[in-house]
This record gives structure tokens, sequence and C-alpha cells, in this order.
């Protein structure tokens, strides 16, 4: 289907476009828009998506973009850790035993298949950690060395079971689907609008995870930006058609202590945030939950296993990546080459393009 190989340059350059709008929605809004688009932001798994869509008609972007909210929201309540109704609650608190989870299913396979891909850089299992540290309540604290230990022996997505539409964890285990679930509901809505009618969307689902579909009105690629991990400003763009986008960065939601900032990725090996030497990576792929799933996975891996993984990456899970390092070099893989460029302001900025 929609990897990057088969897409080719057209890939590349919907990569670009769909960066530069995922990262600043405000060039995403932008975009021109006709009498045939709706757009609408919608506040969904703890963050703000905004959803723009072209359509022949404004009853039919309407009804599509209804449909679309909708299935944002089915998602959301599929996996809200601490929602008592929810299927991901229910697994995480099923003491052991087998738990329904029909609606996770498919979430939880394509999960672990990742989570075994990146050799547990990404690990749905991380949830105690990641409450341990307060991301979850916001209530922020660094816990001890020795409370560390303990919550890095309670990460382990090996433990998580499948069977069918039934799974368990462990006693003490919680999974989170942070990691992924945005990606994964924009390949939900691009289904759902693609069966709609619709070939051009820009879906925005928060936190740098992007969906572009089919091109902007008029075929020009999609501008998407890249935030600099560093400051406020962008640092790039890519232009991109029919391409998802994923960016995971230390920037995103971190907390500072005795002059140290501690961030929401952490090493599942230590339970602590990953200190890779990377400050972002973005990752463009056909599917969003690869984009969300491998952008988290590579800022744990840091720049050379992350380059590694990347060279040897295997049919479907064909991608490609911005680095951007701690020192603020930037890394941009060969099929990526064409579609990024600097932003104003950074053109002095060195690029390595890293090839086969
Ligand atoms: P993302 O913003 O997509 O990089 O995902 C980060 C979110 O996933 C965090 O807020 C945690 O809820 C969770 N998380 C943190 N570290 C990991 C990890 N190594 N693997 C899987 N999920 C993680
Ligand atoms: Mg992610």
């Amino acid at each position: 289907m929609r990897t990057a190989r088969t897409s080719g340059g057209l890939f590349r350059r919907a990569l670009a476009l769909l960066l530069g709008a995922a990262l600043f929605p405000a060039l995403a809004a932008g975009c021109r828009r006709g009498p045939d688009s709706v757009r609408e932001t919608v506040f969904a798994m703890d963050t703000v998506m905004t959803l723009t869509l072209y359509a022949g008609s404004q009853e039919q972007a309407r009804q599509a973009m209804d449909g679309a909210v909708a299935e944002i929201r089915a998602v959301e309540g599929l996996c809200a850790p601490e929602d008592r109704d929810s299927q991901l609650y229910a697994l995480n608190h099923g003491d052991g035993a087998w738990v329904e989870v029909p609606g996770l299913q498919d979430l939880l396979e394509r999960s672990l298949e990742l989570c075994r891909a990146t050799g547990g850089a990404l690990d749905v299992t991380a949830y105690p950690a990641v409450k341990a540290w307060g991301f979850f309540s916001g209530e922020y604290r660094v816990p001890s060395q020795a409370e560390l230990a303990q919550l890095a022996g309670r990460i382990g997505y090996e433990a998580l079971e499948l069977s069918g539409s039934r799974a368990r964890l462990p006693q003490g285990m919680e999974a989170d689907l942070g990691a992924v679930a945005k990606g994964y509901a924009g390949d939900l809505l691009r289904e759902g609008l693609e069966e709609a009618g619709i070939s051009s969307a820009l879906l925005d689902l928060g936190q740098s995870t992007i969906v572009a579909m089919g091109s902007k009105p008029g075929g020009a690629p999609w501008r998407i930006a890249l935030q600099d991990p560093a400051g406020g400003g962008y640092l790039g763009v890519l232009e991109l058609e029919d391409c998802a986008l994923g960016t995971s960065g230390g920037y995103q939601r971190y907390f500072e202590r005795d002059g140290q900032r501690y961030w929401h990725i952490l090493d599942p090996d230590t339970a602590a945030p990953a200190r890779s030497g990377l400050a972002s990576v973005t990752v463009a792929a056909p599917e969003g939950i690869l984009c969300d799933g491998l952008s988290t996975a590579l800022f744990v891996m840091g720049l050379e296993r992350g380059v590694q993984f990347w060279r040897e990456r295997t049919a479907g899970l064909e991608f490609e990546a911005v680095f951007v390092t701690d020192g603020g070099e930037l890394y941009v893989t060969a099929g990526l080459e064409d579609s990024f460029s600097l932003a104003e302001g950074f053109e002095d900025r060195e690029v390595t393009v890293i090839r086969e």
C-alpha cells in the first residue's frame, strides 16, 4: 500500500508538505480554503487536533467531518488509561486474567509488532513509570534510583499476551497507548474519509502527528513545518502528498527540577527519560501508526542506533526520518532529501543526508 518506497518521489514530496502542516498548524491554516472546505478543532487524547477537509460540497465535507470527530472520540474512549469505561482500563485492571478488548485488538497487535521491531525501544507497558514521574497527572516528581529500578522491572511488552479479542497483563503491569494512538486514529480517520469520498485533507492529530491525504486543492503538495526543538520557531519544511508524519521530542512535554529537564519519553530499560543525544525525531511513512510509534522509538534509540534501524528497515516498516540532535545538528534520510528544506533563519544550518 502506502509505503515510502512504493510511493517514491510523490511520497517524499507529500511527506515534506505534511510535515510542515503537522508541526505548524498555523501554516496549514494559511492554506487557501474554498467554500467546499471544513475545519474543526477537537480537544481529544490530551491534545488539540485540527482537521481540515476539502470536498465537492459543504454538505459532503460537513458529514465527513462529523464521522471523523466521532471516530476520534471512539479511539479516545478505548485508550483512555484512567477512564473506567475504557477497554485499556479493563486490561490494566484485569489482575492477570484474560480481558475482552475487541476494540483494541488491532491497535494492540500493531503496537506489539512495533515493540518487537524496535527491540523494545517502544514499549507499550511503560505506563507505571509514566505515572510515577507524574506525566499522566501533571504532578511531576523525580523517583529515586531504587524506585526506578523497581519500575523498570514492571516494563516488558513481551508479557502482554493477545489471543484474538482477548488480552492479559501480569498483575502490577499496565499498558499505555499514548505513543501510538494518535497515529492509529489518523489512519482510521483517513480510511473513513476515503470511504466518504474525501481525497484532500490535512489531519493534524496534535503533538506533531499528521496524516496528509492527497495534495492541497489545486494539486500542490502539503507544506509541513518542523519545529525547532530548541526554540519556538520552526527549522525546516517538508513538502508531502499522501503521507503521515510523527514527531517525538523532549520539548513536547517536560518539567524541570534543580536545573535538570525531564521529559515524557522514557527509556524502557531505565524507566527514566531517554537521554540519547536527540532533541527530536520526525518520521514520515505511509501510515500514521508507524510514524507515531517509530518516532517515539527512534528518540529512545538515538542517532546511531536509529540510523542503523533505518538502514535495516524491512518491508512493512519503510519510513524516512529527520533527526535533530541536542546540539542542533540535522540528519535527514535520503528519501526526504528532495522534500526537506531549511526554514528562513536556519539556512546556514548544516544538513547531513543519511544514505543507505
Ligand atoms: P510520543 O509523544 O508519541 O512520543 O509518545 C510519548 C508518550 O508515550 C508518553 O507521554 C508516554 O505516555 C508514552 N511513552 C513514553 N515512553 C515510551 C516508550 N519508550 N514506549 C512507549 N510509550 C512510551
Ligand atoms: Mg509516538
